[in-house]
């Protein structure tokens, strides 16, 4: 089988040329695909040249939606099935900005984090056109096509880790901002990772500029080492090194991700190392409460204690926010939904897909003009990359400017406007 969805449009063309059709085939077929349509869908392609695709093994759905589970909160998880019959999956979160697609990148996980259920077992990489093909899949699930597309939003959170998946990550994410294609933003893409200090430079170097996520959940190395078999490979400090060299490269604030979890990582004075291990870089630290996972055995903790964790960040001049927990009715946690699937247990909150009720229009609609915008933005990237040498010299006096800034931070976080407050993360006020 081979997935149509892992070529570009000048490869399909090429394709199409090479089963005798005339070039223009491409950019149909192109858009077909795309557009979620299988063989038996209704689309402008001749069916004697769809036949040829397929007699020569190409597959148009390589991502197929399997199941589909609906939380309370509207977001809807989904279990793909690909073509060797290996189960994904994948969250849809409708924020009042639009809709974020988190998607997975590998077949389970080779990190086995303590507290994660997808790397229970790690299978395989999925290919580009698979990473894609969610994307695919759950656009045309809730009434989206390429040029009008109703997922606003991509994080690369789901199962697998994206940087042991190097080149077919990179390779989706010029497939997804393409412009002939579905034109995402970089701005409106976020990779999340364990942190491996050599990828994340390597990433820094493709100028992409997508937002970066580091998975730190502990405040030295010790502690990291416990619950991150990966710790023990690359210190914190290397890790800090190569998230400060993405700063410098993309001008992009890191996210630092921390999952409290109880008797681990969640005592105060843990919250003061990690403010202080945080010190020189730009970034803000997204709290995450636990999804217990039962195989693992350990436990978040409530939200008074997450709020005082917060609190002490932001005393410490870390802008820190309390990251809201879709889905946790439906196990969003990673791979906790195919673990339930893989041995059997069945979820309440399975529903068939014609159920599922939407507002087809996202409030904010996806420009088309997104990764144009980028590349504007792109070539003042370059600009500042030119002056990297410079602003490495005016890094120190920014750094000494920034605990004025970070203190500003803290006051306006402490008084949440109307906006703020109902934007993807809660103040603490509205944490309950
Ligand atoms: N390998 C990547 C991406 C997958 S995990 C990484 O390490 O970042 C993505 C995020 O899911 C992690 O930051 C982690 O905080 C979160 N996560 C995993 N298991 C979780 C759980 N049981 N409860 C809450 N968050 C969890």
């Amino acid at each position: 089988m081979i997935n149509l969805l892992d070529y570009t449009l000048e490869e399909l063309n090429n394709i199409v040329v090479s089963l005798g059709e005339p070039k223009f085939r491409g950019k149909q077929l192109h858009n077909a695909i795309l557009n979620g349509k299988g063989y038996n869908d209704n689309t402008v392609l001749p069916k004697s040249m769809l036949a040829k695709l397929q007699e020569n093994g190409y597959q148009m759905q390589a991502v197929k939606i399997y199941k589909t589970f609906k939380s309370k909160d509207k977001t809807i998880k989904f279990l793909f099935k690909l073509n060797d019959d290996n189960l994904i999956e994948g969250v849809l979160m409708n924020h009042n900005y639009g809709r974020t697609l988190c998607v997975s990148t590998q077949v389970g996980c080779k990190m086995n984090c303590a507290f994660c259920a997808s790397g229970l077992k790690f299978v395989r990489n999925l290919s580009a056109g698979e990473i894609l093909g969610q994307i695919v899949a759950a656009n045309a699930f809730v009434g989206g096509t390429v040029s009008e597309r109703e997922i606003t939003n991509i994080v690369l959170m789901g199962s697998g880790e994206p940087l042991d998946n190097f080149d077919n990550v990179v390779k989706f994410l010029r497939y997804v901002t393409a412009e002939d294609g579905f034109n995402f933003s970089v701005r409106n893409i976020t990779l999340s990772t364990c942190g491996i200090p050599s990828k994340i430079e390597k990433l820094a170097d493709l100028g992409l500029s997508i937002n970066l996520a580091i998975s730190l959940h502990a405040p030295n190395d010790a502690v990291r080492r416990t619950i991150m078999p990966v710790a023990k490979s690359f210190p914190i400090k290397s890790i800090i090194e190569a998230a400060n060299h993405y700063y410098m490269m993309t001008n992009r604030k890191i996210y630092i991700e921390y999952t409290l979890i109880d008797g681990v990582n969640s005592d105060i004075s843990q919250a003061r190392e990690l403010a202080d291990l945080l010190r020189d870089l730009n970034c803000r630290v997204n709290l995450i409460t636990l999804n217990d996972v039962k195989e693992r055995g350990l436990k978040g903790v409530n939200a008074s204690k997450t709020n005082s964790f917060m609190r002490e960040l932001l005393k410490c001049g870390i802008t820190a926010t309390i990251r809201r927990s879709l889905g946790d009715d439906v196990d969003g946690a990673c791979g906790q939904l195919r673990n339930k699937e893989l041995s059997g247990e069945k979820s309440s909150f399975e529903v068939k897909a014609d159920s599922i009720k939407f507002d087809k229009k996202p409030r904010n609609k996806a420009s088309n003009t997104d990764s144009r915008n980028d590349r504007k933005h792109s070539s003042d990237n370059s600009k500042f990359k030119a002056d990297k040498k410079s602003s490495f010299d005016k890094k120190s006096s920014r750094e000494n400017s920034r605990s004025t800034r970070k203190l500003d931070a803290t006051k306006k976080q402490s008084r949440p406007s109307k906006k703020a407050s109902s934007s993807k993360y809660i103040s603490k006020k509205q944490y309950r």
